[in-house]
């Protein structure tokens, strides 16, 4: 889920789940403490909801006796004297105590029973009327300093004597009930609030901080060099990304580094090897040039052979240092192209015969087929081609490891890729195409195929990599610096084509490269 979805799922459960909860809770208390007070005081007659214990204390304070006032009203009405009967008023208020009730009766201003003398003692202010009085024969009100709801009915005994009935409730025990609810409330809710938030919290924590964390030491373990921990997070929010993309930016920052530590490991080789190779011609030189200077070839027959020797040696160095230079200049982009357009039949067959000879010396034939039409010119730097066929066929001799060696060169027309037609045709007022369709570039295919070891799967995705040299070379004792083919690619592609190269191990390996032909000459011819 994204993380503006939690932070809206948050938000709602932050506000609507403790209300709904607390309501459920506070529903819960109120009619459980409604149910004991119901029972606690015999209120048989429920018409008060629970909600009104905190809505509406009055009400519900004035219906505990409210059975026993009615009843009282009708005995003061029907059966007026038997208020007077002790032991039934001393009944009547046996039933009262249970409710925190008791009963008083006053007769002519007197009283004449008191169900609780200390409660009684406590009201303020309790009305006693001598004569009865038709328009005011009943009463409630409340004694705020005895906490006492006080109910009277005025009447008149048989005897026309006046008489006043009271039904006095003390309510005082019901606060602590009422406070005990509301603290059952609040701590309810707070427990709700303090869960709630808990659990958000975590929640939070665990899809959005944790990540961070580990992005974080992911962070510090790449600052400090460590390439290698990956970041795992499985989650498809906004961070899980972040941490996909930081495991991939990981993952790239170790192949780089890992590319580099083996170009430098390498160029290590290579320097080492350059030196080793430069060494032996030098050390050679020194040799032979120490045995004229000594008089060691003392006739003119063997001063020639020193001499030519160390010819053959200082060219040696020329080699390399050629080869050096070289690799410097494709290094530094800084190869100068002066292209022109060339006769391909006649450059390909001048090349061809200049390497022939050197190889026949090597018992390596070398066969040249061109099935391209013979006037077909090419647009490419001479000198700069000479190098990749140079490379590339070096490459067959020095590799190859059979006893007859065989080079074969086959040049090919690459039949052109077809023009997708446009879906509108935009034409200019003369008619002419606004936006022409230009004739795609066409090419040549050359292929250098040779009889050697081949190269081995694994390294041919590589060998065109500067300073790649295949274990199997890298291991014989043919002298390479791993820069030839690196060259090639090079040099072909500033020429606009490609280069690749196919191989079977044991049966030999295909060198193809393409080249741009000049269709503008070509087609003026
Ligand atoms: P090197 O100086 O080592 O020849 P190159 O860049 O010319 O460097 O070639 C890279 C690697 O490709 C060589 O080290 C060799 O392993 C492999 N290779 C190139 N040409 C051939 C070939 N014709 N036959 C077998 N292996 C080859």
């Amino acid at each position: 889920m994204k993380i503006r979805g939690r932070l809206i799922i948050a938000f709602l459960i932050m506000t609507l789940f403790p209300i709904v909860i607390t309501l459920l809770t506070v529903h819960f208390i109120l009619n459980k403490q409604s149910d004991m007070l119901t029972e606690s005081y015999r209120i048989t007659q429920k018409n008060y909801s629970s909600l009104d214990i905190v809505l509406n204390p009055v009400s519900f304070i004035y219906n505990i006796t409210f059975s026993d006032y009615t009843n009282l009203k009708s005995v003061t009405k029907q059966t007026p004297d038997k208020l007077l009967d002790k032991s039934y008023l001393e009944e009547k208020n046996q039933k009262l105590v249970q409710k925190d009730s008791f009963l008083v009766v006053v007769r002519n201003g007197k009283y004449y029973y008191i169900g609780n003398k200390n409660a009684l003692n406590k009201i303020s202010y309790v009305p006693i009327a001598e004569q009865y009085k038709e328009t005011s024969n009943h009463l409630t009100y409340i004694d705020q300093k005895s906490s006492t709801i006080i109910k009277e009915t005025t009447f008149l005994f048989s005897d026309r004597t006046a008489g006043q009935a009271f039904l006095i409730t003390d309510f005082s025990k019901l606060m602590p009930r009422w406070e005990n609810s509301l603290r059952e409330m609040l701590l309810a809710f707070f427990v709700i609030l303090l869960t709630t938030g808990g659990f958000l919290t975590i929640w939070i924590y665990e899809s959005i901080v944790r990540p961070l964390n580990i992005l974080r030491l992911a962070t510090m373990q790449i600052g400090a060099g460590n390439l290698d921990k990956p970041v795992r997070n499985s989650s498809s929010d906004e961070i899980g990304q972040l941490c996909h993309d930081f495991d991939d930016m990981r993952i790239r920052l170790k192949n780089m580094v890992e590319e580099s530590i083996a170009a430098e490991e390498n160029i290590r080789e290579i320097m080492s090897s350059i030196s080793h190779d430069l060494k032996t011609p030098i050390t050679a030189i020194k040799g032979y040039t120490e045995g004229i200077l000594d008089g060691v070839a003392d006739s003119p027959e063997k001063q020639k052979k020193y001499l030519q020797t160390i010819y053959a040696k200082a060219n040696d160095i020329t080699y390399l240092i050629d080869e050096l230079s070289l690799f410097s200049k494709v290094e530094c982009n800084s190869l100068v192209y002066n292209f022109i357009s060339l006769n391909l039949e006649e450059y390909f067959s001048d090349c061809i015969s200049d390497v022939s000879l050197d190889l026949e010396s090597k018992n390596i034939t070398i066969e040249y087929t061109n099935l391209t039409d013979k006037d077909t010119k090419v647009l490419v730097d001479g000198e700069q081609l000479k190098r990749v066929l140079h490379n590339i066929i070096d490459n067959a001799a020095k590799y190859i490891d059979k006893p007859n060696g065989h080079i074969s060169v086959t040049i090919t027309d690459v039949p052109p890729k077809p023009v997708v037609p446009p879906l509108y045709r935009q034409i200019n007022d003369d008619g002419t195409d606004l936006v022409p369709i230009h004739a795609p570039d066409e090419f040549v295919q050359v292929k250098i195929t040779d009889n050697g070891p081949g190269i081995a799967a694994k390294d041919l995705p590589h060998i065109f990599e500067r300073f790649y040299r295949a274990d199997a070379s890298r291991n014989s004792s043919k002298r390479g610096s791993g820069i030839g083919l690196a060259i090639v690619k090079v040099i072909i592609s500033e020429h606009g084509g490609n280069v690749w190269a196919e191989s079977i191990e044991g049966v030999g390996s295909s060198f193809y490269f393409t080249l741009k032909k000049d269709t503008l000459t070509n087609n003026n011819i």
